[in-house]
């Protein structure tokens, strides 16, 4: 980094990383774990920090963390003096990159954390309704929390901006509980409309910010080839059966989530499609139908993730091989599989392998027709590989 970084960050807390620490900064990665901060003494939680090596060359501002194992987030390789305006630049940034690339939907998310150079910070869109998720101490911070809402309402002007709480990732950043709830206007619902497909939304109801908005273009690429009797396995509100009905002869969701049912009812009847859903556990319905010789064209499986760490990876690929090992042996030749995965810790390789196996398993063949990832608004920034985490693959049985 430039000289200029340490004259005009001087009255900032600095905190000084190990070799390996400043390597990975180095190596374009945008975070230090804990066990690479070698000094970091009276920084307070969630300040704006300049990072640097043993040798006191500073490599970059920085937002601190007092608790996460992920203790330093990059946010800028240049010096920051105005951290307010510093966010309000990477919001314009981050709504200007999706102008082009956002197709056919009201949906989509406007800030996707490292991947926006904004860590921390996720924002969704649904119409006129925004859904923020605030992941870390910086961004909760009155001046950073007051800075985002202002500027989100100025810019995008909707209806009203939620605050969706993970109260899991409050607690491993020892943040005060929070509830969820309403930061600007007045409504929580709305109507949103991707590929066509309306969706009923609440912003105080449902799984993360509402939907799964990072499979909308896998929807509608699934919904290109699907056709015959159709099983949606892990349906949450319907995303995947509602894009297939139009195609399909007959189409079945199935979630342990009753709330989740019921919106995918509501949302079936918005669209005026006759949609027959099932409560439950997947795992148990799909071993019962496999084993009670019921046929399909097309099967969806997107179950949560499985491997939540690095640990979890071996139990995890068993259990995406149990669900695909069933959902192949119920589709009858020519048919669909839509499979995905949303653990980052499951590599596209795993997971293809899996897939070999299970395709191997179940004496069926299989053909890949599109190995897929998440919607552009979900933008894969190279050199922080967690920003990568969704895998779609299409494929056909081919006997
Ligand atoms: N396909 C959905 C997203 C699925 S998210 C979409 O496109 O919107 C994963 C879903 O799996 C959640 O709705 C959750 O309620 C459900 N789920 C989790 N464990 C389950 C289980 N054992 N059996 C059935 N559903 C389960």
């Amino acid at each position: 980094m430039s000289k200029r970084i340490t004259a005009s960050a001087a009255n900032l807390p600095t905190v000084k990383v190990s070799a390996r620490g400043a390597a990975r900064l180095q190596d374009g990665h945008v975070w230090v774990y804990r066990s690479d901060v070698v000094s970091a003494e009276g920084v307070s939680p969630g300040s704006l920090i300049t990072v640097t090596d043993h040798r006191g060359q500073a490599l970059g501002m920085a937002l601190y963390s007092s608790a996460s194992q992920i203790a330093i987030r990059l946010i800028s390789r240049e010096p920051v003096a105005d951290l307010p305006a510093l966010l309000r630049k990477r919001i314009a940034a981050a709504i200007g990159y999706r102008e082009p690339l956002i197709r056919d939907t009201d949906a989509y998310r406007v800030i996707f954390s490292e991947a926006d150079f904004l860590p921390g910070l996720i924002v969704d869109r649904y119409n006129d309704v925004l859904s923020v998720q605030i992941l870390t101490q910086a961004m909760d911070t009155a001046q950073v929390r007051e800075t985002i809402i202002s500027d989100l309402a100025a810019r995008l002007q909707p209806a009203s901006i939620f605050e969706r709480v993970d109260p899991r990732i409050r607690e491993l950043e020892q943040l005060p509980p929070r509830d969820s709830s309403r930061l600007h206007g007045e409504r929580a619902t709305a109507i949103f409309t991707m590929n066509g497909v309306q969706f009923h939304y609440d912003a105080l109801r449902g799984q993360k910010t509402g939907a799964f908005l990072d499979q909308r273009e896998n929807y509608a690429a699934a919904a290109l080839y699907a056709g015959g009797e159709a099983l949606d396995v892990f349906c949450y509100q319907g995303g995947f059966a509602l894009h297939l009905a139009p195609g399909c002869s007959s189409i079945t969701g199935v979630d342990s989530s009753r709330p989740a049912l019921e919106m995918a009812d509501q949302n079936a009847a918005l669209n005026h499609r006759d949609i027959a859903w099932i409560e439950a556990n997947a795992f148990d319905l799909l071993r019962d139908y496999a084993g009670s010789g019921r046929r399909y064209d097309t099967i969806v499986v997107d179950p949560p993730a499985f491997a939540k760490s690095k640990r979890d990876l071996d139990t995890a690929l068993r259990g995406y091989k149990e669900l695909n090992l069933r959902a192949l042996k119920m589709l009858r030749p020519g048919g669909l599989l839509v499979t995905c995965c949303c653990s980052y810790h499951v590599s596209p390789a795993d997971f293809v392998q899996m897939l070999a196996e299970a395709s191997r398993d179940a004496h069926r063949g299989l053909r890949i027709v599109e190995l897929r990832g998440q919607a552009k608004d979900h933008p894969v920034l190279l050199n922080v590989p967690e920003t990568s985490y969704l895998k779609c693959v299409i494929a056909h049985v081919s006997n």
